[in-house]
């Protein structure tokens, strides 16, 4: 049975409708499936709908964008499986995060247009209607004015962390984050705490300050993590008591990240589930693992 936790619609910067991706997600045989678009549960509805048609587990979730540390800091993507998308707190601070990526993405169009041929309007173009905007839309706007060929090609040059065209994103502390999924019922995991490609990571110090604060788990096996990364976080897994997934990080096609090519043991997944308040949406032939 595979049990993928971390995926991506067009309610973010996925390619697949929250329908379409649960589609998928039974086509490639995964049973267990979280929804966990960027900064918002916005394609709940629509993934629910097609679970009972497809006989997939959704489990609702979403992936927090946090920042922590001074000058630019680092960013953490905390996801947060099985909340209560109607707990105040939580819903405010995703609203705050999807304005402030709005103002981000803009400005950073602004920044481009001076340079490339591209406007705000071929951004919004890129992203489904009521989207949360990322550099992958930008990057979209950029493949169609022919100034790069791919996603890949527009986050290795203009859209790099580092570049001056990519703008810091306002966010929460990781530790407020934790809490505050905490306190909607959900089920924070932190998603590829060391995808070194990414970027800087965070210390391990932080990672201690999650797990004391209330974090539930790490994603171990992410296709980001090296062998070594792997190997670090089990070990603070084990020895902090949490558990540990495994997940896709599908995209769609505007990345290379394949459905199930990772996935979560029935274990840890039975652990998400006694630790949420919410409940996932079962298809309606499936007998729960
Ligand atoms: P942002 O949140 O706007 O800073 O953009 C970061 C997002 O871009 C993350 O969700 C990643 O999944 C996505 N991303 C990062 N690198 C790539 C890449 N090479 N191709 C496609 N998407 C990427
Ligand atoms: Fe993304
Ligand atoms: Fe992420
Ligand atoms: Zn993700």
């Amino acid at each position: 049975m595979l049990i993928d936790l971390h995926t991506h619609s067009t309610a973010s910067d996925g390619t697949d409708t929250p329908a379409g991706l649960v589609a998928a997600a039974a086509e490639a045989g995964v049973r267990v499936l979280a929804i966990t678009d960027h900064d918002t549960t916005a394609g709940w509805a629509a993934a629910a709908a097609q679970a009972e048609r497809s006989g997939v587990l959704l489990v609702p979730g979403a992936e927090v964008t946090c920042r922590a540390g001074a000058r630019g800091g680092v960013t953490v993507h905390l996801l947060s499986l099985l909340h209560d998308p109607a707990h105040e707190p939580l819903a405010a601070a995703l609203a705050a995060s999807r304005e402030g990526r709005l103002d981000r993405a803009r400005r950073m169009t602004e920044l481009l247009s001076e340079d490339f041929p591209i406007t705000w309007d071929d951004v919004l173009a890129r992203a489904a209607s009521g989207a949360v905007v990322g550099r992958p839309h930008v990057a979209d706007a950029l493949v169609a004015a022919g100034v790069v060929r791919s996603r890949d090609e527009a986050f290795a040059s203009l859209l790099a962390d580092g570049s001056p065209y990519v703008l810091r994103l306002g966010a929460p502390h990781p530790v407020d984050a934790v809490r505050l999924v905490r306190a909607a019922g959900g089920v924070p995991v932190i998603a590829h705490a060391l995808a070194s490609a990414r970027g800087r990571v965070l210390s391990e110090e932080l990672l201690e300050e999650m797990a004391a604060a209330g974090m539930a788990g790490v994603e171990v096996d992410h296709r980001d993590h090296d062998e070594a990364a792997r190997a670090r976080l089990r070990d603070f897994a084990a020895a902090s008591g949490l558990l540990t997934t495994g997940s896709s990080d599908y995209h769609g096609t505007g990345k290379a990240n394949r459905l199930g090519e990772h996935t979560t043991s029935r274990e840890a997944f039975e652990r998400v589930l006694a630790e949420g308040t919410g409940a996932p949406v079962a298809g309606a032939e499936l007998v729960l693992p």
